[in-house]
């Protein structure tokens, strides 16, 4: 019988016998509302036909609920006090292979090819807080076949990711994930969801992956590091923060203003995607 991991006795009966400690420095928070995992799992692709990516399954509270529904589930956590514990929650799913690692350090497509082949691939997971950006970006930018990507984030990083681009709550990590897909916030999920809870409240994100932007990207790598340099002096016009960081002449960066009908005032987090995409295609054809 499936252990119940949000009856909060059976929880701490398991980790008391373990003699378990929560580490915050890999943010560890367990989720012990009954309702979110299941939803994380509905909303997130976790179906027949589907392989599912987890990363930090914990105690394997979200992962009980991806392995009733998937064809397959692959969890990789970093924390080693964690895997005789999942041994004993979730170890009785045939379909759940579990890895022990960093999964920035894994070759993604490498890995997905290893465990999903002929499967649709989706990511689910409670993200640990102090690397969301780096994990969304190592996943994203690996260009491994993923339909979706499903994660628990921040609140305040989960409006920052479905701001649209061009508005004051946007950032460079808008645009970057917006290049490659469409970002929609599914529900938020209060702080004292979490075994122990954060200081923060949480929402679930999901990005539906879609070569959106990058077939008519003439140079990735000029559209990346020009917003990794034009959001870092976001005060500044845009002008002035290429022209200091780029190192391009500035009657190369007005010229280009002018054909897109912009002012010379604007500033990075004032333009669309679409803007972004062909400032990023005037540019990276200009002598910097
Ligand atoms: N999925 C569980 C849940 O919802 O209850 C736990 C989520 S907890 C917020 C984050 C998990 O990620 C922890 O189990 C932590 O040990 C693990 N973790 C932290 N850094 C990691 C990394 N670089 N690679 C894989 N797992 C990591």
């Amino acid at each position: 019988m499936m252990i119940n991991l949000t009856d909060m006795k059976t929880v701490r009966s398991i980790l008391g016998r373990h003699g378990f400690h929560f580490s915050k420095k890999l943010g560890q928070n367990f989720l012990i509302d009954p309702s979110v995992c299941p939803r994380i799992a509905e909303e997130g692709n976790a179906a027949a036909g589907y392989g599912v990516l987890e990363i930090g399954p914990g105690i394997g509270t979200l992962t009980q609920q991806l392995a009733l529904r998937a064809e397959k589930v692959t969890s990789v956590e970093l924390d080693q006090r964690l895997l005789p514990i999942l041994e004993e929650t979730v170890g009785e799913f045939e379909n759940l292979h579990i890895l022990h690692g960093d999964i920035l350090q894994f070759d993604v497509p490498q890995l997905l090819e290893q465990e999903f082949a002929g499967l649709h691939v989706a990511v689910c997971a409670n993200l640990p807080y102090y690397i969301t950006t780096p994990i969304l970006m190592h996943l994203l930018e690996s260009g491994a076949n993923i339909d979706s990507i499903t994660v628990m984030v921040q609140k305040e990083v989960a409006e920052k990711l479905q701001a649209p681009v061009g508005t004051r709550n946007s950032g460079a990590i808008t645009a970057a994930v917006n290049y490659y897909g469409t970002v929609e916030m599914l529900f938020t999920v209060p702080r004292d969801s979490f075994l122990p809870p954060p200081n923060v409240d949480s929402a679930v994100i999901r990005i539906d992956v879609q070569k959106r932007y990058a077939d008519q990207t003439r140079d990735p790598q000029h559209f990346f590091s020009m917003l990794k340099h034009g959001f870092s002096q976001r005060r500044k016009t845009l002008v002035n923060a290429l022209s200091a960081t780029m190192h391009y002449e500035k009657p190369v960066l007005l010229e280009a203003l002018h054909a897109m009908e912009l002012p010379e005032t604007v500033r990075m987090e004032n333009l669309t995607m679409e803007q972004l995409v062909e400032l990023s295609n005037r540019l990276s054809g200009a002598t910097a």
